[in-house]
């Protein structure tokens, strides 16, 4: 498709427009650095408009009988299958996430995600509380109003559908912001809440720079509460700019994951759970390993079978369906890799595997697959998020070893164990700080488990049953039985 031709247009209102001012930004695909649409550039004018229309439609939306909110949501899940193969190809034109992706993952795990919400969230419940036999007492789930949902660009529509579903079928109204780099698939999702009948101003779809539009956002007097997905650094700017008005933040942050191999592994299985949680989607995963302790005795062969392995993924244009990696999402993401590879090397790491990329390939973002060997757990490699195919391996000599430096960071996303040993391994995990820990898998993500971290990781869930606390607040009723109110100064008045 020639999405240079097509106009996107952004939603607010119940009216897909373009920006107040007129204004556009370039979207450019990553794996050649060309320019394939443009997008509005939203103004702060143009999230006031969004904001008050949310506000407005808070009631309406609240009111109206959740059997109607769910099936508003799979009329969208179906609009999103009806143009499957149209949101394949634009999801990774956008942002470079190969075909293999994008069609057995992104665009089926968006359509999932919102007939799952849809579903469970009718089954929500409040609580009642036998505090008073005088008394009837019950809580009641609230929408917490409008909801302000900022996201990344590591997949692009899933994370939009994630906040959107559940926010939406639990009676709030919403302000999504998509990332500045790909949010073409989300303005289709615009198209698509539009034609489905939303109420106007239940699903307000605006794009533009996070520090403008995002801000704006945040900032808002009627955006009761803020859900984010993104780098930490952003999280606790937005948290910092949310704390004037005591708003809530929901946020789910950066990872430095770690996965940890025991002597006792099956070793073929944990090269192959490394090569495919480290490497996937270009290793731009908030979950995946990027740091891995080795234990000694199985350290050489673990290594060994890694780097071979990782060397056989094949890299090149996203389109290509027998291409397994593509481009990092854009240029800066690129520079940043580069910098933490020669970082890497000036610490004393040694390079395993990585180096430049083919002359073919130079013309994009593109970041071979690169393993490190690493002899210190303080160094950056081991510290930071690259959110690249850049990882590190150090050799440990026991469990303990490995979970002490697992915990020594920031981050606490999750981690993973490999070990025939289920008690050694759960005995382990009981020791990791971090929201998802699993044993013999690691990024094994599905809606109806929980899915957040702790730390500077956030500490938000998504997904699951769990979701739902993040887009209502607790409303408690107290009933009173008896004749006359119960007070501390009975019979004085
Ligand atoms: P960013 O934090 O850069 O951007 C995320 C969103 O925030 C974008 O829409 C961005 O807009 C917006 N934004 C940027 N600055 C501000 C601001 N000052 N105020 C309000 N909004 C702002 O993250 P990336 O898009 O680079 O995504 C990668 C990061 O996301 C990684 O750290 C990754 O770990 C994390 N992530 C975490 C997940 C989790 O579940 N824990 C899941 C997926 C990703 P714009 O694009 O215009 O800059």
């Amino acid at each position: 498709m020639d999405y240079l031709n097509y106009e996107f247009k952004v939603l607010i209102g119940g009216k897909l427009r373009g920006a107040t001012d007129g204004g556009v930004m370039d979207i450019i695909n990553p794996a050649d650095n060309k320019v394939i649409a443009k997008v509005p550039r939203c103004t702060r004018e143009d999230v006031d408009l969004a904001a008050k229309a949310a506000k407005a439609a808070r009631q309406v939306w609240k009111n109206t009988y959740i059997g109607d909110r769910a099936g508003l949501l799979f009329k969208l899940a179906n609009a999103i299958r009806e143009h499957f193969d149209e949101l394949v190809y634009m999801e990774t034109a956008q942002y470079g996430g190969p075909l293999s992706k994008t069609r057995n993952f992104d665009i089926p795990a968006a359509i999932g995600e919102i007939e799952f919400m849809a579903g469970l969230g009718r089954s929500v419940t409040g609580e009642t509380i036998s505090a008073d036999p005088m008394a009837r007492v019950m809580t009641f789930r609230e929408p917490v109003g409008v909801v302000g949902l900022i996201t990344p660009w590591n997949f692009p529509l899933v994370t939009a559908v994630s906040k959107l579903a559940p926010a939406l079928i639990m009676g709030n109204t919403c302000l999504l912001k998509p990332p500045s780099c790909a949010p073409l698939t989300v303005l289709k999702l615009a198209e698509y809440a539009a034609d489905v009948g939303f109420p106007d101003g239940v699903v307000n779809i605006l794009t533009g720079p996070g520090s403008d539009v995002g801000e704006a956002i945040v900032n808002h007097p009627d955006v009761n509460k803020v859900n984010f997905t993104g780098d930490s650094h952003v999280g606790k700017r937005i948290m910092g700019l949310a704390s004037a008005y005591v708003k809530p933040v929901a946020s789910e942050l950066g990872g430095k994951n770690a996965m940890i191999i025991l002597d006792d592994a099956d070793v073929n299985a944990a090269v192959e759970g490394a090569v495919y949680a480290g490497f996937f989607n270009s290793g731009q995963n908030c979950g995946s390993p990027s740091r891995f302790f080795v234990q000694a005795g199985i350290y050489d062969k673990f290594v060994e079978s890694f780097v071979s392995a990782a060397r056989r993924i094949t890299v090149g244009d996203p389109m290509d369906p027998k291409i397994m990696m593509g481009p990092l999402a854009y240029n800066a993401c690129r520079d940043t890799a580069e910098r933490f590879i020669e970082e890497a090397k000036k610490a004393g790491s040694k390079m395993l595997l990585g180096g430049s990329v083919p002359p073919e390939l130079s013309g994009g973002a593109y970041v071979m697959p690169t393993i490190f060997e690493v002899y210190d757990g303080r160094q950056e490699l081991m510290q930071e998020e690259v959110f690249a195919p850049v990882v590190g391996v150090m050799k440990v000599k026991t469990p303990e070893e490995a979970a002490e430096l697992t915990n020594d960071c920031r981050y606490g996303l999750c981690a993973s164990v490999w070990t025939r040993d289920y008690r050694m391994g759960l005995k382990l995990i009981d020791r990791l700080e971090v929201g998802t820990a699993w044993i013999n898998q690691h990024l094994k993500i599905v809606p109806e488990t929980p899915w957040g971290g702790c730390k500077e990781s956030g500490w938000t869930k998504e997904n699951s049953i769990l979701v739902f606390n993040e887009y209502t607040y607790h409303k408690h009723i107290w009933i009173h039985l008896d004749e006359k109110p119960h007070t501390f100064w009975e019979n004085q008045i």
